[in-house]
């Protein structure tokens, strides 16, 4: 008798359960299984940037005209500024009613030597979208500079002779094809890479686990439940009501992306999946993923920018500042900017609350004291953004008059 196959979600959450098993009791075998991890995410980044570029291409080719692609690029900047600015609100409320930090000794603090130097200005931040050199980007997967390059070229070739235009639009199409043809083979590897992934993850932090239970407690309690708000109330009332679209059906059909986004703490890397889900799970067009996902994934971090107030915050209170009202709305424009300016990868989000600490004026020391935490609110967060970008991916598609898979 034939086995029935059991689908791919639930072979990944079963490969997380025994990832956290296996890494907590037998951390000594983590060798044996890690590089499947590694190799999982090595195959993921090498699809990003051709999958962005080609996917974008021919996303920008299909809309046709310079017309449709303003109304949609109008309509995916005012769903993330939007989204981001109430998942700030929402950390700053929550943060203010529950004061995480007041009281609590400073004991714990870990030194953060070397992080701050990474994050970038607001500058480089602008300037990275245009880049120098696009191969230079391509390589060291600059994913604004080519998002920004792909939309230029698509753009232009609808532009040019007939002739030429046609042969473009169809090479890029193809590339796209089989792209996602690779990404659908990479998928099929999601269960073993993301045992490989988190049976590590558990195996190096299963000492963390006292500290969180510790004096980061309630400060993670506040970072968890403005997540949890933001993803099950917020977000959803936003595809219901805008997007006009079930809210759950969709959940169900990214089970596999946002556990891979949770495992992987990084976006980008979950990218890819994303695309698949939305465009073949979800149904909504390529003309839509393909513009709004890769943008998504680099700037539209609600997850990150609740993250980043609620962490700033703490801080302050940590070291008895009061913050005026002037200096919370500047600690949300930052964590706004923060949050767009992080890129899609590890730890992001940690490295961009300098900015934030700055601009109030705050210690950059500060960072120390959470430094014990972050990794699995890396996790839950970045799963929040991928999500947010799922969500706007719909209501944006709905918005555009497609059917999709999960509209009302
Ligand atoms: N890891 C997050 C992401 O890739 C960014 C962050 O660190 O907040 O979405």
């Amino acid at each position: 008798m034939k086995m029935k196959k059991l689908a791919l979600h639930w072979q990944i959450l079963i490969a997380l359960v025994a990832a956290v098993i296996f890494g907590y009791y037998l951390p000594q075998w983590i060798n044996y299984v890690s590089w499947m991890g590694v190799l999982f995410l090595r195959a993921l980044k090498m699809v990003i940037i051709p999958l962005i570029f080609s996917s974008i291409i021919s996303g920008v080719t299909s809309m046709g005209d310079g017309k449709n692609l303003g109304r949609l690029g109008l309509k995916t900047m005012t769903y993330y500024l939007s989204t981001s600015f109430i998942a700030i609100l929402t950390g700053l409320v929550i943060v203010n009613l529950i004061k995480p930090g007041v009281g609590v000794d400073m004991g714990f603090s870990e030194s953060v030597e070397g992080l701050t130097a990474e994050a970038g200005s607001i500058e480089d931040i602008l300037y990275q979208i245009v880049p120098e050199n696009i191969v230079d980007a391509m390589a060291d997967g600059i994913i604004l500079s080519v998002i920004f390059f792909a939309i230029i070229f698509g753009y232009f070739i609808t532009a040019v002779e007939r002739k030429y235009k046609e042969t473009l639009t169809t090479f890029f199409d193809a590339i796209f094809k089989v792209m996602m043809k690779i990404t659908l083979f990479i998928i099929k590897f999601t269960p073993l890479g993301i045992f490989g992934i988190v049976s590590k993850e558990v195996a190096r932090n299963a000492d963390q686990l006292g500290n969180i239970a510790g004096s980061l407690a309630i400060y993670s309690a506040c970072v968890v439940a403005g997540l949890l708000i933001h993803a099950f109330i917020f977000l959803p009332l936003i595809v219901r009501f805008i997007g006009k679209a079930k809210p759950f059906s969709h959940f169900r059909n990214m089970v596999t992306p946002l556990i891979t986004a949770f495992s992987t703490s990084s976006s980008s890397a979950t990218l890819p999946l994303t695309m698949d889900a939305l465009e073949h799970k979800s149904g909504v067009s390529n003309k839509v993923t393909s513009f709004t996902l890769p943008l998504g994934a680099t700037i539209n971090m609600d997850g990150t920018a609740l993250y980043e107030c609620v962490a700033a915050m703490f801080i302050a209170q940590v070291y008895g500042v009061d913050l005026s009202f002037l200096q919370q709305a500047i600690a949300v424009a930052t964590a706004l900017l923060a949050s767009i300016g992080a890129a899609g990868i590890p730890m992001a989000g940690l490295v961009m609350i300098t900015v934030v600490l700055t601009a109030v004026g705050l210690p950059l020391e500060g960072i120390g004291l959470i430094l014990a935490v972050d990794r699995i609110l890396d996790m839950l967060r970045t799963s929040v953004n991928v999500w947010s970008d799922s969500c706007g991916a719909v209501t944006i598609a709905r918005s555009e008059k497609e059917t999709t898979n999960v509209a009302l």
